[in-house]
């Protein structure tokens, strides 16, 4: 396996509450079974790329809990999983992160999120995540978790010759000095246009980065980086017909099986394609983690 593969980004504990109906503003409902499970875009990536590649201690998760019960809970469940979390810190001014989730018969969902510890990154946590990182290795962002922190280890990860992945989710509003640092910028359609282009050639020419647009059931579209022409303008890859159980945590399948598949040396549509793959296999299952993403699944799909 060719160098190092960080993930610098958030972790929460997902408290999810199934209910009949969603209450409407004053209202309360009784809800089902409350389940208590490991979130956070930042941690579901890391869980997703450790098992995709079907090797332990290779992906390095970067940032931070409350040092609480909760921290340990979701340290050992990432652990579990074969990531190495040696660089998330259980930071004692602070609480673990607690994403409140409602979900009725129908799928639909609301969402509210305490950040807690997820909001307290400063810059020793983007030293940690990209001081050690040199060429052939990649950095894997979104932000749930302080921009211009993200900002500081991109801007470090990108100088040191390491490859950097950018998940734009949440979408907040991206500044272009951590654009400039980015390789790969990862986002699903609505947070494209809040980036100012649904395209991703657009988006491309926009940001000055290699641009993946999810679409869902319809796959994902590529775009080179501006200058790049070897693809042409725009490549659309399509997913596969699955079964769909939840999918919940197929974008962070999708940009952990992108980082991965770059990492291991693919071009962009081939690990577009790994991708896309590791995304379908997501929605098959329930939960954001639910799902075997075994590296024999993935390849089972793709051939
Ligand atoms: P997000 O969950 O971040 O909004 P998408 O809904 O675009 O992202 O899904 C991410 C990826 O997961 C897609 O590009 C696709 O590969 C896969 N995916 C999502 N939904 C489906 C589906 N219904 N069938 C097959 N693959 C899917």
């Amino acid at each position: 396996m060719p160098g190092e593969l960080v993930v610098l980004g958030s972790l929460n504990l997902d408290l999810v509450l199934p209910v009949g109906r969603l209450p409407t503003p004053g209202q309360t409902v009784l809800g089902g079974d409350l389940r208590r499970h490991g979130g956070g875009k930042g941690a579901n990536q890391a869980v997703a790329a450790a098992r995709l590649a079907g090797a332990a201690g290779f992906v390095r998760l970067v940032g931070r809990v409350g040092d609480d019960p909760d921290g340990a809970f979701l340290l050992a469940d990432i652990a579990a999983a074969g990531v190495d979390v040696s660089g998330v810190v259980a930071d004692p001014g602070s609480t673990t992160g607690c994403a409140l989730i409602l979900v009725d018969d129908r799928g639909e969902n609301i969402i509210a999120v305490a950040p807690g510890a997820n909001g307290r990154l400063d810059a020793s946590d983007a030293s940690r995540a990209a001081g050690p990182l040199s060429a052939g290795d990649t950095l894997v962002c979104q932000l749930e978790v302080p921009v211009p922190v993200v900002a500081a280890a991109a801007h470090a990860a990108r100088a040191a010759g390491a490859t950097v992945v950018l998940n734009a989710a949440p979408a907040v509003t991206v500044p272009a000095d951590l654009l400039s640092d980015v390789d790969i910028l990862v986002v699903n359609e609505p947070e494209a246009r809040a980036l100012g282009a649904a395209d991703p050639a657009a988006l491309a020419a926009r940001t000055g980065c290699a641009v993946v647009v999810t679409l869902g059931a319809a796959g994902a579209a590529v775009a080179p980086a501006p200058g790049v022409t070897t693809t042409g303008p725009v490549t659309g890859v399509p997913s596969h017909p699955v079964d769909i159980v939840d999918t919940t945590g197929a974008g962070d399948a999708f940009v952990a099986g992108l980082a991965l598949a770059r990492h291991r040396g693919a071009d962009l549509v081939e690990a577009v394609r790994f991708a896309v793959a590791a995304g379908a296999l997501a929605v098959t299952a329930h939960g954001a983690r639910g799902a075997d993403l075994s590296p024999e699944r993935v390849r089972a799909l793709l051939h």
